[in-house]
């Protein structure tokens, strides 16, 4: 779920696409083992014929060490390995098959799952600047790192990067600014899949989470549900990547943010976790008139509705939930909107604490929206402020590549006109 798209015309550099990795190309059959619970391990090591810590050693050379080869698990006899190959089973983790890189660092990656279908994930070295102001240590790094950057901080000792990933390919949602939305839905991603993603960019990285390994500073690493897909219509496997990524792979759920477009079942199921990742809901309108011309998932569960179900989620100490509004020039940037808005979240039905992330969309060919004018911006970010809402306009890095989710698959998968050759692929939308 991202509701970014249309900034301005960027260029990727395509970094390298990988023979054999097409994204059309089914793999061989192998059954993966990432994914799989600690009593999933257990089982299979039982029906090896081995003891029950056999499998909590598998399940640390998945999780923490992030190995990549059954071969690589040294923990294990080698006997135990040839078994597991003989069974079929190999790691699993997607396999990235194509990566591109923004001008400013932010890295985009084509994953093919073990069946060939492809999804996308993005790595934002330093973050995205969607944490700002919800109260939580990563919206502190991130002022910290901004005062560092402007002259005004003392060095900082972490190292941060925010992954953003996808919960399904395709999406089913088809929200009308978004590239996603065109290429509909084909599957929900598996647990493994989800988390997958992460342990295959952290390897590319060669990021150590763990201060275990004789790591001085670990790096913090913030994840966002807003790749491809709506994450709360694939609750099962959001929820079980969430355990996966906290438990084994000690991230903490305070550092993962979950995007929704207002699905309502999944926000009642989502309040009643106890681990759970931050909550962000792309809202795009403050009407459900405006809001379904964008959002036709609007005409299933209104705007109304919607605040109801935000306000069964208890948010915890200065938690608060994001509001994301994209800026499509004409359409919702105007001072009734932003007087409408200012309403809806002053409302008693409203969470008790929100913040509102601005998302200036940028026009290109493709989308029938035009930019705003940067006095309508400035008002409406005014307006918020001036009825005490936090609000961020979000600074543009990283945001024009991934905010056009699907774009590299489209482009991967929908050969552009004839072009003459160069090592850039222009993403103009
Ligand atoms: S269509 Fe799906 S992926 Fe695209 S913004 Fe809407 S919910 Fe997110």
């Amino acid at each position: 779920m991202r509701p970014g798209f249309g900034l301005k015309a960027i260029h990727l550099k395509i970094l390298d696409t990988f023979d054999g990795g097409g994204a059309s190309l089914p793999a061989a059959a192998t059954t993966a083992l990432f994914g799989r619970s600690l009593a999933e391990l257990t089982e299979i090591v039982a029906r090896l014929g081995q003891r029950p810590y056999r499998a909590a050693q598998l399940a640390e050379a998945l999780y923490k060490q992030r190995v990549e080869s059954l071969d690589a698990i040294t923990t294990l006899p080698a006997e135990l390995r040839e078994q597991l190959q003989a069974e079929g089973y190999d790691i699993g983790h997607p396999q990235i098959v194509q990566s591109a890189r923004s001008t400013d660092g932010t890295e985009r990656y084509l994953m093919r799952m073990a069946d060939g279908e492809t999804v996308e994930t993005v790595w934002m070295p330093d973050g995205d600047g969607g944490e700002r102001g919800d109260g939580t240590q990563a919206s502190d790094e991130e002022i910290a790192e901004e005062q560092q950057a402007a002259g005004q901080g003392s060095p900082s000792t972490y190292k941060r990067a925010t992954i953003c990933i996808s919960s399904q390919v395709g999406c089913a949602v088809n929200c009308q600014f978004c590239l996603t939305a065109k290429l509909g839905i084909r599957r929900n991603l598996t647990a493994g899949e989800i988390a997958g993603q992460v342990a295959a960019v952290l390897n590319r990285h060669n990021v150590n989470l763990g201060s275990s390994r004789g790591n001085p500073t670990p790096a913090r690493i913030n994840l966002v549900f807003m790749g491809m897909g709506e994450p709360f219509l694939n609750y099962t496997g959001f929820i079980a990547a969430v355990h996966l990524l906290s438990g084994h792979m000690q991230i903490p759920d305070a550092r993962m943010t979950v995007s929704t477009s207002g699905i309502l079942p999944g926000i009642l199921s989502y309040a009643a976790e106890t681990v759970r990742p931050k909550l962000a809901v792309s809202l795009n309108a403050s009407n459900d008139v405006v809001r379904e011309s964008v959002m036709p998932i609007t005409r299933k569960w209104n705007i109304a509705a919607l605040m109801e179900a935000l306000s069964q989620v208890r948010l915890r100490a200065k938690e608060c939930v994001t509001f994301e509004y994209v800026l499509l020039g004409g359409i919702n940037d105007q001072p009734q909107h932003v007087a409408e808005l200012i309403a809806l979240l002053k409302a008693p039905t409203a969470p008790i604490r929100s913040k509102v992330n601005l998302i200036v969309w940028n026009s290109g060919p493709s989308m029938p929206f035009h930019e705003p004018a940067p006095e309508a911006v400035k008002l409406f970010h005014a307006s918020l402020l001036a009825a005490g809402i936090p609000t961020f306009t979000r600074r543009p890095r990283g945001r024009d590549i991934y905010a056009a989710c699907g774009q590299l698959k489209r482009t991967l998968e929908t050969p552009p006109p004839a072009q003459p050759a160069s090592p850039l692929v222009s993403i103009a939308h």
